[in-house]
């Protein structure tokens, strides 16, 4: 078996069970592994640490399938797949979604592999050197596992550049026709249009599922603002909560329409949404100039800081966009905000929060912390796992 022996002192984070080792922390290569080849990580003293796909154009040199010395084989992967099923199912995520994610990466001890399924289509996003290696045994071990016959590849995350990847779609197992490419999921009782050709990530933001309901919930009689709204999720859903108008912004024109479409699926009163194609950067400063004011304010930007690396320059975006909605909700408005930069946790994002309050002169509370659904879980020795946080603010009145 090849092998790459660390330097002295950087099995570390191997001892704390973290999965990645990057190229700063190789000694040495025994046999140069092949582009997503398994090999063993050695400690400087030749100790065995783990077993681990190998990535040589990324800097993320090694990515951990196991820190037991046993074979990884096609029944290992097995393993792996049957828990990460068999959580969802502890999770009950069925019982409210036809859609959701069966396997979530390094959280799931699979680094690199997505899988979403939608409906009786099975998603897949093959992201590193290693899950390419393993990706026909994986789709066939996935087909095995859930009894469906199914796969289209999404395979086109500009995260694949940095492992020397090109982007791959299309159908990798099974046959769909043009139609089922579009079609429709339920989410807590809500219907959505998908489309798997084109949609977002894998064909849609399946992490915000409970936190679209959370805005079901807090928005009656209130008049909304929906910025980066995308197809309409929280749209649609403050609408279904009763909310008095929607006012929904997006700078793609494709996305509003099939945001209007939701609606109407829904049966939900179209009379009281208006769609604003635009960019919200400009839109909130005019909105402000106008005097204009809203009881619920929704931020759902994508991401501005995909590493820890862009933290800064997203920092200020965020610092803007939530000032500016300080300012333009009225008093005893809700303002619920989000960053899924995995390069900005948690605490960071709520330290921009509170500085945008503090700018625009706003006392203001954090009423609830959201994150992302439980079928994104994180694993505690993964923390990078956790990308998609959000805070409901309240401006008392
Ligand atoms: N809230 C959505 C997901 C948002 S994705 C949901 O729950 O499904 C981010 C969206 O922001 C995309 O639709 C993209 O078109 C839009 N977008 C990106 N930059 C923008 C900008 N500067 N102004 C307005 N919309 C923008």
């Amino acid at each position: 078996m090849p092998a790459v022996i660390l330097r002295p002192g950087r099995e570390k984070s191997l001892l704390r069970r973290h999965p990645w080792i990057f190229s700063g922390a190789v000694q040495h290569v025994d046999e140069e592994p092949a582009s997503g080849e398994t090999m063993d990580l050695l400690s400087s003293d030749r100790q065995f640490l783990a077993r681990a796909a190998y990535s040589p154009s990324s800097q993320i040199r090694a990515r951990v399938w196991t820190f037991e010395e046993e074979p990884v084989d096609a029944e290992f992967f097995r393993r792996r797949i049957r828990s990460a099923i068999e959580a969802r199912r502890k999770l009950g995520v069925e019982a409210h979604a036809d859609a959701y994610r069966l396997v979530y990466a390094e959280s799931d001890g699979l680094p690199g592999l997505i899988v979403d399924r939608y409906g009786d289509v099975l998603v897949l996003q093959s992201l590193t050197a290693g899950s390419e290696f393993w990706k026909e045994t994986l789709a066939d071990l996935l087909l095995e596992e859930t009894g469906l016959t199914t796969i289209y590849e999404r395979s086109d995350a500009d995260v694949r550049e940095l492992e020397g990847l090109e982007a791959k779609t299309g159908l990798l197992r099974g046959s769909i026709s043009t139609q089922s490419v579009q079609f429709s999921i339920v989410e807590h009782g809500m219907r959505y249009l998908v489309n798997l050709q084109h949609g977002h990530k894998t064909g849609s933001y399946l992490d915000q599922r409970e936190n679209r309901l959370r805005v079901r919930e807090l928005a009656k009689d209130k008049e909304v603002l929906d910025c980066f709204c995308y197809t309409g999720g929280f749209t649609v859903n403050a609408l279904a909560g009763g909310a008095k108008s929607v006012l929904s912004v997006d700078s793609s024109a494709d996305a509003l329409v099939l945001c209007q479409e939701n609606i109407a699926l829904n049966h939900l009163n179209e009379s009281r949404q208006t769609a604003l194609e635009g960019d919200v950067f400009q839109l909130l400063r005019r909105f402000r100039d106008e005097n204009r004011s809203f009881d619920m304010i929704i931020l759902d930007p994508p991401k501005f800081a995909p590493t820890a690396a862009q933290a800064e320059g997203a920092a200020r975006g965020y610092k803007d966009i939530n000032l500016l909605a300080f300012k333009l909700l009225r008093p005893g408005g809700t303002l619920v905000t989000f960053s899924c930069s995995g390069g900005i946790d948690a605490g960071l994002f709520q330290k921009i929060v509170a500085g945008a309050a503090l700018d625009a002169g706003v006392e203001a509370q954090i009423v609830e912390h959201l994150f992302q659904a439980g079928d994104h879980p994180v694993s505690l020795h993964f923390p990078e796992g956790a990308y998609l946080k959000g805070l409901v603010c309240y401006k008392p009145g």
